[in-house]
């Protein structure tokens, strides 16, 4: 089972052609995100649509208009995609939890639209701020998973720094979420397999029955070739073999390139790393299936 946890949609793709891609490739189910509630949705040819000159402040929208309606109508998308192929799309509601209403909207999402998770990107907010809290609350409640991006951000101005994996230690105070942080946080990929491993000490530190890890990685590029290698061996390594997902950060459209990025890993871990078939399934796969609460 070949699971890519990490897809765009731009809010203009067709069902057939992202199976026809996922076919291609030998993906069998793919995680697409909703587009993010800009107004320039189902417009540009870009995942991150471009911005307005000028400085964006703490808290401030690195886009103008962004609404609930434009949240709405990008969960309806998604929606749409997953009703057509719910055993091959699994959708996720790319979240803009500053909204007013972005609590009731998730609900709304996950309970009547079925969506299975969130994504987000800090723009010019803190994981820590406290308005996060009650976004964080909710996933617990409805036990989805959240996918953030981490590390260096192309796109949201000048956000990178909202983005350090550090930045999520907070979700130490919500131990029933899980989430990952996207990239394996390039180029902080250190910094984010320490925060791994803050998270597995947790499981000591908190009373409950909790085994589980909560804290996965999402090992989709993000690093550039030269730093892959490296990255993946220094998950593996540190024990976070059970914790590490495969993605492609492909669009939904052009999932057909997800077959490029499966040799690659592939034959990094087999014949470089040399670790064993069944660690790769894991990283295919299987992790991903209990990331999405799935197994
Ligand atoms: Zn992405």
């Amino acid at each position: 089972m070949i699971i890519d946890c990490h897809v765009h949609s731009l809010g203009v793709e067709k069902v057939d052609v992202i199976l026809k891609g996922m076919d291609k490739a030998g993906i069998d189910r793919a995680v697409i995100f909703s587009p993010y509630p800009s107004p320039y949705m189902g417009l540009e040819e870009r995942i991150i649509p471009r911005t307005a000159p000028g400085v964006t402040r703490y808290l401030e929208f690195s886009y103008p208009n962004v609404t609930s309606e434009k949240q709405m109508e990008a969960v309806e998308f998604i929606a749409r995609l997953q009703k057509e192929a719910p055993d091959r799309i699994i959708g996720f509601v790319w979240l803009e939890p500053r909204l007013k209403d972005a609590v009731q909207i998730l609900e709304k999402a996950i309970t009547s639209r079925e969506l299975k998770g969130i994504k987000m990107i800090p723009d010019h907010w803190y994981p820590y701020d406290e308005f996060m809290y009650p976004v964080y609350k909710k996933a617990e409640e409805l036990n989805i998973p959240i996918l953030f991006h981490s590390g260096i951000l192309y796109g949201f101005k000048d956000s990178s720094r909202f983005c350090r994996p550090v930045n999520y230690e907070v979700l130490l105070s919500f131990p029933n979420l899980r989430f990952a942080l996207a990239h394996v946080s390039w180029p902080w990929v250190d910094e984010c397999i320490a925060v791994w491993g803050r998270f597995r000490a947790s499981l000591e530190e908190i009373e409950g029955e909790r085994k589980e890890v909560q804290m996965f990685i999402d090992a989709t590029p993000g690093t550039p070739l030269i730093y892959r290698k490296d990255a993946l061996q220094k998950i593996m390594a540190f024990g976070a073999e059970n914790n590490v997902l495969f993605g492609t950060d492909c669009t939904a459209g052009r999932l057909e390139y997800g077959k490029y990025h499966i040799e690659r890993d592939v034959a990094i871990l087999r014949q470089v790393i040399g670790v064993s078939k069944e660690t790769v399934d894991k990283f295919l796969g299987g992790n991903a299936l209990r990331f999405l609460g799935l197994k």
